[in-house]
Formats: C-alpha cells, sequence, structure tokens
C-alpha cells in the first residue's frame, strides 16, 4: 500500500486526493476537525502517484536561486488587502493577460475554500487573510487542466497548500506563479465554527437571531486593525473575548500539528514569489522614507519566473531591501510557530458545547485582563494603538 505522510505530519494539502483518479483516497476529517486523507484499500491501484505526490514523503527540490526582498504595495487595493495589496497587484495583472487566479474564498456559509477566478470583480472575494485552513477539494485538478489548455495560473496559499500543487503538478510549468504566504499556522474549521457560535450565542439578544453575513480577520478601521463581524445592516468590531478566536490564534493555540513543525517555514520558500507583512520596515538598517501605516507587503523573490512577474506589475509601489531586514521580525519566514503548552485542551474547549468564550477564557487566561491589556484595548476600540505604537517606534529610531 503507498505511505502517506503520517498523522502527526500531514498538512492536508491534498495533493495525494488529487492526484487519485481511482477515487482511493478519501478524506475524512480528524477529532479536530482537520481534513485527512485515507487510502481505500479495495479501490487502490497501488500506483503509488500519491505517495510520489505528497511533499512530506518526497520531498520538492530545492531552488539555488538567491531570494530578493522588497518593500511593496498596490497603489489601488492597498486598502481592501491584509497588508500592502502584493497579491492583487499580481492577480491584476495574470487577469489582464487572459489567465485565472486561485486563492482561498469563504462560501455563504462562512467555510473557507479555495476558488478560480477569473475576472477583477472576483479577486474581491479573495482577499485578506483568513486566519482558518482553506479547503483545497480538487482544485489542484482544475488547475492543471487551465495549464494544459495553455492558460496563465496564478495560485496563492499556504506554503504547504503549494508544495501540494507542486507535488501533485511534477513538473513546472512556464504559465503557472505560485505565491506563497508566510504563515503563521492553520486551525481547522470546525473550531471556526464552534467559535462563530459561541459568539453569536454572546453577541445576540434574546429575540433576535444573529446572521453573521462577513467575518474579517484583518478588518481595517482608520488606523486600527480587528476582527469583525458583519450583519445585513452593521459592521461591528471584536475586542477582547469577543475576538477569542484571534487570541488563541495569536498564542500558537489552535494550529494543525504539523504547522508546529512546518518543513516549508524556511528559506528557500516554495512559491516563485512570497507574501507576508513587512514588520520592523526602516526600523533596522536603512530608513524608509514613505509611510507605513497604510500597510506595506514584503515580497520575496524566489525564482527568476517570479523576478519577471515583479518587474511587470502596475501601479505598485517597490522598493528594494536587505533579505535580513525583512527576517528579524517576522520569525515565521524561516521557522514554525511554538505550540502553545495547553494547545489540546483549549481545541477541546472551542469545540465544547457546553462551553462558552468566558469559560474559555478564565479557565486558558487567553485575554490579557491585566491594567496594561485593558489600557492596550481601550486604545484599539478608540483606534489610537497603532498611532501611539508609531510615535513610539519613530522616536526610538531617533
Ligand atoms: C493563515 C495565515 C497566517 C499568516 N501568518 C502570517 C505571519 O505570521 N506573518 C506574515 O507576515 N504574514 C502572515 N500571513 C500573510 C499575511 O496576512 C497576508 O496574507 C500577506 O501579507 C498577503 O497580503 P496582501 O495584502 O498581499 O494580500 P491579501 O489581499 O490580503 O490576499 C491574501 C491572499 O491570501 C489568500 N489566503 C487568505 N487566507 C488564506 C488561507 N487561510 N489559506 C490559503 N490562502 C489564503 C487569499 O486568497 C489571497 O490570495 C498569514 C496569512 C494566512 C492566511
Amino acid at each position: 500500500m503507498p505511505q502517506l505522510a503520517i498523522h502527526e505530519d500531514c498538512t492536508g494539502c491534498m495533493a495525494c486526493y488529487n492526484s487519485c483518479s481511482h477515487e482511493a483516497i478519501e478524506i475524512t476529517k480528524d477529532d479536530e476537525g482537520f481534513s485527512q486523507p485515507v487510502v481505500i484499500e479495495d479501490k487502490c491501484v497501488k500506483c503509488n502517484l500519491c505517495e510520489m505526490s505528497c511533499p512530506i514523503v518526497n520531498p520538492l527540490e530545492e531552488k539555488e536561486f538567491q531570494p530578493h526582498a522588497y518593500a511593496a504595495w498596490h497603489e489601488e487595493d492597498r486598502s481592501v488587502s491584509s497588508s500592502g495589496g502584493a497579491f492583487s497587484a499580481f492577480a491584476r495583472k495574470v487577469l489582464a493577460e487572459g489567465g485565472i487566479v486561485v486563492g482561498a474564498a469563504f462560501d455563504k456559509a462562512l467555510h473557507l475554500r479555495h476558488t478560480a477566478v477569473n475576472r477583477i470583480e472576483g479577486l474581491e472575494s479573495l482577499r485578506g487573510s483568513k486566519y482558518v485552513q482553506s479547503e483545497i477539494e480538487d482544485t489542484f485538478r482544475t488547475i492543471r487542466k487551465y495549464l494544459q489548455d495553455g492558460r496563465k495560473v496564478l495560485f496563492c496559499g499556504t506554503p504547504c497548500q503549494v508544495a501540494g500543487l507542486h507535488g501533485f503538478l511534477r513538473k513546472d510549468y512556464d504559465k503557472l506563479l505560485t505565491a506563497d504566504l508566510v504563515c503563521h499556522g492553520v486551525p481547522s474549521d470546525k473550531v471556526f465554527q464552534n467559535y462563530l457560535k459561541k459568539l453569536k450565542n454572546r453577541l445576540c439578544t434574546a429575540k433576535d437571531e444573529l446572521y453573521i453575513e462577513k467575518y474579517e480577520f484583518r478588518h481595517r478601521d482608520g488606523w486600527g486593525i480587528s476582527p469583525s463581524i458583519s450583519t445585513s445592516n452593521n459592521c461591528q468590531l471584536l475586542y477582547g473575548v469577543d475576538a477569542l478566536y484571534m487570541e488563541a490564534f495569536d498564542k500558537n493555540a489552535l494550529f494543525r500539528k504539523s504547522c508546529y513543525h512546518c518543513p516549508f517555514a524556511k528559506i528557500p520558500r516554495v512559491g516563485d514569489v512570497t507574501l507576508a507583512d513587512f514588520w520592523g520596515l526602516g526600523r533596522h538598517g536603512k530608513k524608509f522614507k514613505h509611510s507605513v501605516t497604510k500597510g506595506v507587503s514584503l515580497i520575496l523573490v524566489n525564482t527568476e519566473k517570479g523576478n519577471s512577474a515583479l518587474k511587470n506589475l502596475d501601479n505598485t509601489f517597490i522598493e528594494e531591501r536587505n533579505i535580513e531586514e525583512a527576517l528579524i521580525e517576522n520569525h515565521n519566514l524561516i521557522g514554525a510557530s511554538k505550540r502553545h503548552a495547553k494547545r489540546e485542551d483549549i481545541i477541546k474547549a472551542f469545540l465544547d458545547e457546553r462551553k462558552n468564550l468566558d469559560d474559555i477564557d478564565r479557565q486558558y487566561h487567553l485575554v490579557d485582563h491585566s491594567v496594561k491589556g485593558m489600557i492596550k484595548m481601550w486604545l484599539q476600540k478608540l483606534g489610537l494603538f497603532k498611532p501611539i505604537k508609531a510615535l513610539y517606534n519613530w522616536y526610538k529610531s531617533l
């Protein structure tokens, strides 16, 4: 029988599932809600394609290209993106050339899945970081079909998903551009859905059912960035216990087991380009002459193909920076997140229907209730936290 990655190591990239044309791989969910492939013995013809495509069992060849780092933003899309809109800059170019862009979008029930778009308007649903593992389903097969038809394709995803796509394709296509995100880790859809249920119970009044149309992990509001929910008639920013999912995310408590020893959190990176927040820009070494408050992307160029794609971008500010500067404050570029000591218990608590968000917070102290933490929360609520932090950083850099 083919040997796939063991449970602790499997990233759920779906390369094996996509490579099997005999329907001999079933996608099951583990207790924590993460997708897990299982080989069905009766249907397996032992061709081993699944094993060969697995980037954990069969690591990809490493690139020899010397990566370059750039600070960048797209003029138009910066304000509606997570960082500086670098993803949109690449996506717009591919779409303008008649190509397809594949990224993660929420469906109406707020389940995240990889989706292909062929029009600029479609980019809206792809933009923005969603801090939950997206379902790949048969996306890789769809991408191969587009490539075989001669279409350009931009694929954006977590590094394991980009590795999965390369493992599945097992050859380089000139018309494929891959963008991997610097990734802190991914929680399961099951934990996210349970959090949403608990949040609704916490926020809804006795007579009103709360219907959340949109959840934004990084809603930009003036100077601030907070998670938010939108209903048909309002948008509400979330703080403290209401934002418990993000508190647990930031504390590395909810990730897939493989995330804590992610083999793709390193240089050379797996995509043609790597996209991230440019944290620490201008604070370490060469000064940065422009304002960073509206969001700046870090783009790492990892291949010649990535390099020519960068050179072709329209309406995009680009400045080359020292790669060391990019590494100092972004540890997930070259290392996995450290597992929270109570990870298993915290995930169980989020999945436990009897527990509400306050119970979980009381038990695991995820929200900082100290005076300092409360001041920070109020400054965030008033939109003052980021300007004060920017002032402080400016003062320190004098
Ligand atoms: C789970 C996760 C963890 C991250 N951790 C870090 C980090 O530790 N440090 C850091 O610097 N940056 C991190 N990022 C990346 C960062 O948040 C931005 O997504 C990135 O800088 C690109 O921003 P942008 O403005 O160019 O594009 P945006 O418009 O924000 O587009 C983001 C792109 O990412 C895709 N995407 C969004 N969510 C997912 C998902 N769950 N799975 C796969 N693809 C997705 C979208 O489809 C889109 O293509 C993370 C992103 C995710 C999704």
